[in-house]
């Protein structure tokens, strides 16, 4: 993950490259606001620190999958029931 731009209005926020994906091989961006990146980089938990960005995004940022290339691979019923197990694994 690599930071490409910085943006500071109407929110402070950093635009991540995240790395090519394993289905397309094109990378991707991802938005995340300024104090969640810097709780990440503090070491918190990407579920604890990302509290704003999607499951599938954060997904996206771990792994560099698009989200509609999880569809694409898997179907939506899969890709859905991904998230839940996500879901659980957090609690
Ligand atoms: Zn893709």
């Amino acid at each position: 993950m690599k930071v490409i731009e910085e943006v500071y209005s109407p929110k402070h926020i950093y635009i991540v490259e995240t790395k090519p994906c394993f289905h397309c091989k094109e990378v991707g961006t991802v938005e995340i606001p300024s104090q969640e990146l810097f709780n990440l980089n503090q070491g918190v938990n990407i579920q604890y620190a990302l509290v704003s960005v999607p499951k599938d995004l954060r997904e996206q940022i771990i792994s560099g999958t698009h989200p509609t290339c999880w569809i694409e691979m898997l179907g939506v019923e899969s890709f859905i029931e991904d998230l839940y197990n996500l879901e659980n694994d957090e609690e």
